[in-house]
């Protein structure tokens, strides 16, 4: 089936009522005919609904669609994106060990790597995306993932995947890539050799800012870094809280399935059935959205870059850009609706920032409707100085989420905004 048609069709195959619309199971248990079947269930011999803090029939449409979408084999939708993100270094990472991080991603990603999961033991050692190369020095044996995002958000760098994936490949580490920007329907890292996509789908997803939400997606090459690698050990020994289940063994996608069986059941951050509900009905125009919001962003970042007081634009659709060459390259579809520019101080972009009347001042992105943000008062107010240029996110910085209204509009209202 071609994008689209996956976007509409695939993961349902209708229940007793044949609904055209997936319904919402909105239950949180499932009735066992007796002990036995629910004995099997618990053993992994036979496939069921158990509990749905483990797994929900509507649950389960949205991660095979998803997943789908972004070529990978199986998914497990999360409470946020920042539980993803979180499970995703959790379900490899623990005491002792460290995680190589890029500069640039989303300020939460930063605390959580620099600050949250410290105090679980855990390092995070921090690479410039413009330079993977760092990542061989920074690698040991405890190195357990390679995090970084696909589209940075706000700083707009485009990962050069080639160069990530030969790098961690030869160093037998997985890769997980944070693809909230770009969504499948832009790029799909998987396809580019990565083993883990994560996202919030409380983006593009809905594309309405109607719900807080995750997923992580496991790509075929996942297992192949597993099994046998010493450095994740705890999917090819016993797990002793699953009375001795060996990950590696018992399933084609380990990474998915100690993630449900082992995040889920312990730290419970699942999505409610209504949620992934919403992210069923945003899929099924998710490519069509894509492409607008691209077209419009490109036109918006031509007319900021001819603009006298903008000092930078950050997008890599523009040929000017340092990365139009990773955008023809991995992203030739469209490059998101995400950009920056640069103002020439923190009162002038402030400024900016409360005078637009179409975009408005939020702090969330991938939505129908524009958004402007000032990165440095909210999203990345708790980075440090350094956090703050590591992340590429000067005092001046302003970030647009470009939505779908009419684009001569959304020109205008920037326009007068500037002036
Ligand atoms: N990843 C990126 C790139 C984001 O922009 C965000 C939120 O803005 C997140 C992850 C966190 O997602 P959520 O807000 O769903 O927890």
């Amino acid at each position: 089936m071609k994008e689209q048609t996956v976007a509409i069709h695939a993961g349902y195959n209708k229940d007793g009522q044949s609904t055209m619309a997936v319904p919402i199971y909105q239950s949180t248990a499932y009735e066992f005919p007796n002990t036995d079947y629910a004995r099997e269930l618990f053993e992994l011999k036979i496939e069921g609904n158990i509990y749905t803090r483990l797994m929900n029939p509507t649950t389960d449409v949205f991660e095979k669609r998803f997943s789908i979408l972004e070529g990978g084999i199986s998914g497990i939708a999360t409470a946020s994106g920042m539980s993803a993100i979180f499970y995703a270094i959790a379900n490899v990472a623990e005491s002792g060990d460290n995680i190589i991080v890029a500069k640039q991603v989303y300020g939460g990603t930063t605390t959580l790597t620099s600050h949250t999961i410290k105090r679980f033991g855990i390092e995070a050692r921090y690479f410039n995306i413009e330079n993977p190369e760092e990542i061989n020095e920074l690698a040991d044996d405890k190195t357990k993932l390679i995090l970084f995002e696909s589209i940075s958000n706000p700083s707009i760098d485009l990962a050069d995947f080639d160069k990530i994936v030969k790098i961690a490949d030869r160093l037998n580490i997985i890769t997980c890539v944070d693809n909230t920007v770009a969504t499948p329907i832009l790029c799909k890292p998987i396809d580019f050799g990565c083993d883990i996509v994560v996202h919030s789908s409380s983006k593009y997803t809905t594309g309405q800012g109607l719900a807080i939400g995750g997923i992580i997606v496991e790509g075929k090459s996942a297992k192949s870094k597993i099994v046998d690698n010493p450095r994740y050990s705890h999917f090819n020994e016993p797990d002793m809280s699953y009375h001795g289940l060996i990950y590696s063994k018992a399933s084609d996608n380990p990474f998915s399935l100690r993630a449900r069986l082992s995040l889920l059941r312990d730290l419970g951050a699942t999505p409610s059935p209504f949620n992934t509900w919403l992210y069923i009905q945003g899929i099924e125009t998710l490519p069509l959205r894509m492409v607008q919001h691209s077209k419009s962003a490109l036109e918006i970042a031509k007319f900021l870059e001819s603009h006298p007081k903008v000092k930078r634009v950050n997008y890599s659709g523009l040929k000017s850009n340092k990365n139009f060459h990773l955008a023809e390259r991995y992203f030739p579809k469209g490059q998101s609706g995400l950009l920056s520019f640069e103002l020439n101080s923190l009162e002038e972009a402030k400024r900016v920032a409360e005078s637009t009347k179409i975009f408005k001042l939020v702090v969330n992105i991938g939505d129908s409707k524009s958004i402007i943000t000032h990165p440095a008062s909210t999203t990345h107010q708790q980075l440090s100085k350094q956090e703050l240029i590591d992340a590429g996110v000067p005092e001046g910085l302003i970030r647009l989420s470009v939505g779908l209204e009419d684009r001569e509009d959304l020109i205008k209202d920037l326009k007068e905004a500037l002036d």
